[in-house]
């Protein structure tokens, strides 16, 4: 039995428990015994002890038995939540984030926390404060980041679904990276009550799993309007089935994007059959231009950081973690943030303070603003006559550890294809569309109008059905 479970669809398992042929239990256990034996990919930083099993009631909650992780960074009642931080490592989360609670009611089990990068800051997930999460292909390589803990954990076969969190593109990198299919929803369709703040104006929970419409359950599980986040939409979710796809759809790609500087060969190789897989499927597809698209990183730099130095102002060892030792109420705050944070949150918080500071904030912070007020409106009228954007998710595989310690701004870059994303608040579904001739994952992204998941998870599916990335495993993995 266990060895049908390991690399196994949510709804195979789901359909294990409900013809008893395994119970929830034994499911539970067998992944808990899965993340603790390969637990050198350093894909979690903490494996409950005694996960809570849903009671009985919950049978027929649509998530009933399934285990899964949740990023370090959403707060979980009783538990740590440490953003794989010093300043945060000893917090107990004193309630639980809205996510949980969902995924909870519908009978999901939460084995444990993620690894991920300091604070949700890094695309590598090498800034964790604690050990690096590894990417399950290939060792030596990285998993991507900030949720790299979470990606990894899932396309090894340690558990069926993750939450991660997406500010910039730390979900949908990740997932690319390792194989796997991961959603950054519409902001304000996913509640942030009890996701630590990164950048709020664009941070957003999102979701890791092996296939679209294991990710799809999960969406269904925890989509929906929130009273408790004032930046929740207060609009219904359409969760129609993910195998019906419509009639007469246009998908666009994005040419510049695909001839950008440095783009792997393979991974635009990939890319065109992929897109001869939907014209085969009779959708129509338009060529494209992003024109906004080259100025995004920039802007997403200076934005992200200014709320970062905001967000994390809170973080000074009076209210929350960890506290230095000092003879003086400022040096205590001093010490505390430079003993707490790691190098990569301190920088942040210096650019951030920087891009605000009286004298600079016009340059940068309203310039920045402005890039994104275009950003929207071009991604915007995109939507007036297509249906939905195509491009990569990344422009090469998976790198090693250290690639970029001399080049951080090339690691910045990581978030070209992806921010222009977060800062128009739309959705996007990455999704594995083929592999290296050294054998490592390549992901593309569909991105669609605001609410349009649904779209999403049947384009995504529609392409799945054709093609075998979905089905692949990393070896070292097997029971
Ligand atoms: N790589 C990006 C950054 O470091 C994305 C982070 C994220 O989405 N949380 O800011």
């Amino acid at each position: 039995m266990s060895n049908q479970l390991a690399f196994a669809s949510i709804e195979k398992i789901s359909s294990l428990i409900r013809e008893k042929k395994v119970s929830v239990s034994e499911v539970c256990t067998y992944f808990k015994k899965r993340l603790e034996k390969y637990s050198a990919l350093g894909s979690t930083l903490e494996v409950y002890e005694k996960p809570q099993l849903p009671e009985q009631v919950k049978e027929n909650g649509i998530l009933y038995g399934i285990p899964g992780l949740r990023k370090d960074n959403i707060c979980h009642k009783g538990y740590l939540t440490t953003c794989a931080s010093k300043i945060l490592k000893n917090y107990q989360s004193p309630y639980s984030a809205t996510v949980i609670e969902k995924l909870e009611d519908a009978g999901a089990v939460i084995l444990g926390r993620a690894n991920m990068d300091e604070f949700a800051m890094g695309s590598s997930n090498e800034t964790s404060a604690y050990f690096p999460a590894k990417n399950p292909w290939d060792q030596s390589r990285v998993p991507g980041g900030s949720s790299g803990g979470s990606a990894a954990a899932v396309a090894a076969g340690l558990v069926p679904w993750a939450l991660g969190s997406e500010t910039g593109g730390s979900v949908r990198q990740p997932s690319a990276l390792t194989g796997i299919v991961g959603l950054k929803p519409t902001y304000g369709r996913i509640s942030r009550y009890g996701l630590v703040a990164y950048a709020s104006s664009l941070d957003q929970v999102g979701i890791f799993a092996k296939t679209v419409k294991d990710n799809s359950l999960v969406f269904q599980a925890i989509a929906g309007h929130d009273s408790k986040d004032s930046t929740s939409l207060p609009v219904p979710v359409d969760f129609s089935s993910c195998e019906t796809l419509p009639n007469g759809l246009t998908i666009g790609v994005i040419e510049n994007a695909i001839n950008a500087d440095g783009i792997d060969p393979e991974i635009r190789s990939s890319f065109e059959e992929m897109i001869k897989v939907y014209e085969k499927l009779g959708i129509k597809v338009k060529r494209i231009k992003l024109e906004s698209l080259d100025f995004a990183p920039a802007a997403y730099f200076i934005i992200s950081r200014a709320e970062a130095a905001s967000n994390l102002a809170r973080f000074d060892g009076v209210k929350y973690g960890f506290r230095a030792d000092a003879d003086s109420l400022n040096k205590m705050y001093c010490q505390t943030r430079e003993e707490g944070f790691g190098q990569e949150v301190r920088l942040r918080i210096l650019a951030g303070n920087y891009v605000l500071s009286a004298g600079h904030s016009a340059q940068f912070y309203a310039n920045a603003k402005n890039v994104q007020a275009w950003v929207k409106n071009e991604v915007k009228s995109i939507f007036e006559s297509i249906d939905a954007l195509v491009l990569p998710v990344h422009a090469a595989p998976a790198f090693k550890f250290g690639a970029f310690v001399k080049n951080k701004l090339q690691l910045d870059l990581q978030d070209y294809y992806t921010c222009f994303v977060n800062l128009a608040g739309v959705p996007a579904l990455a999704v594995p569309c083929g592999q290296t001739k050294a054998g490592l994952p390549i992901g593309f992204q569909i991105v669609g109008s605001h609410g349009a998941e649904s779209l999403l998870y049947k384009l995504g599916y529609a392409y799945e059905k054709e093609t075998p990335w979905h089905t692949m495993n990393p070896s070292g993995f097997e029971d």
